[in-house]
Parts: structure tokens; C-alpha cells; sequence
């Protein structure tokens, strides 16, 4: 059975060059998290604050990750969540489960930047540039009409 793992956090301005093991560090200026991998392998799990990202909890005490972190793109592949400054393992997620997870993230992020894209469309046809609209050269029939009237 894996011991259970503390975590101590950290908020700060911005992210140190090294990291403690067991450490949170949080950034609100940047709106990151970063820790080193839980399972003790030293990589730098960077976990962005966004809704469509992760969020942070802080109850005073402790912090908490939503949702879970997966490193699938770890060698070590591991799979926890962080809840009160505890890490809670999960099982390894199989690579189907993974693919299935980006796309809903995926069409969770298209659902949640489609309707703030739209809103940038054009409402409607443009009206027809009018008084921005340079001069056009006189035509003939202006030249005419200024030789026969005078104007
Ligand atoms: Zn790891």
C-alpha cells in the first residue's frame, strides 16, 4: 500500500527555479500551480488555474486540485488527486481512458470558447462605406456638365 503523502503548499509570486519535493507551490499572479510529481520521480507537474483547467481551493489550512492530476505524459504515468494537502492515489488510467479524457476536454473547452467566439461575428450584412470612401476622379460627364453650365 503506498503512504499516505503530506503536502506543505506554498503561494507565492512566482514559481521558484527549484522545487521541494512535497511542496505546492501557487502562483496567483501567473494562476499556477506547480509541484514536483508526487510518486517521487523530481518532474515538475505544472497544473494551470483556469476554468477549464484546474482549480485551487484553499480552506486557510490546506489546498486542494480539481480535478485530479493524471501525468500520462510522465514516464511514471501516475494518478492522484490532491485533497487538503493529501495525495490520494488512483489506479493508472488506461490509454483508452486517456484519449477519452482529451476529447472531452477537448469538447469541454469548444463548449466553453464556442459562444465567446461567435460573439465576435459580424451581426449582419455591413453597412456600405460612405463618407470614409475617397473621392472618385470626375468622370466624363462631370467634366461635360462643368464646360456647359459653369459648375
Ligand atoms: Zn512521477
Amino acid at each position: 500500500m503506498t503512504p499516505e503523502i503530506v503536502l506543505t503548499h506554498r503561494f507565492v509570486c512566482a514559481i521558484p527555479e527549484v522545487l521541494e519535493e512535497r511542496t505546492v507551490y501557487v502562483s496567483i499572479e501567473f494562476a499556477t500551480a506547480v509541484h514536483k510529481c508526487c510518486c517521487g520521480c523530481g518532474r515538475e507537474v505544472v497544473t494551470p488555474l483556469s476554468p477549464m483547467d484546474w482549480s485551487l481551493v484553499f480552506d486557510g489550512e490546506t489546498v486542494s486540485l480539481d480535478p485530479s492530476v493524471g501525468n500520462w505524459n510522465l514516464p511514471c504515468r501516475s494518478h492522484y488527486w490532491i485533497r487538503r494537502n493529501r495525495v490520494y492515489w488512483a489506479r493508472g488510467w488506461s490509454r483508452e481512458q486517456i484519449e477519452a479524457g482529451r476529447t472531452a476536454d477537448a469538447r469541454a473547452k469548444a463548449e466553453y470558447y464556442g459562444p465567446r467566439a461567435t460573439k465576435t461575428e459580424p451581426l449582419g450584412p455591413q453597412p456600405p462605406p460612405t463618407a470614409s470612401e475617397p473621392a472618385q476622379p470626375d468622370g466624363f460627364w462631370d467634366r461635360w456638365k462643368r464646360w456647359l453650365f459653369g459648375a
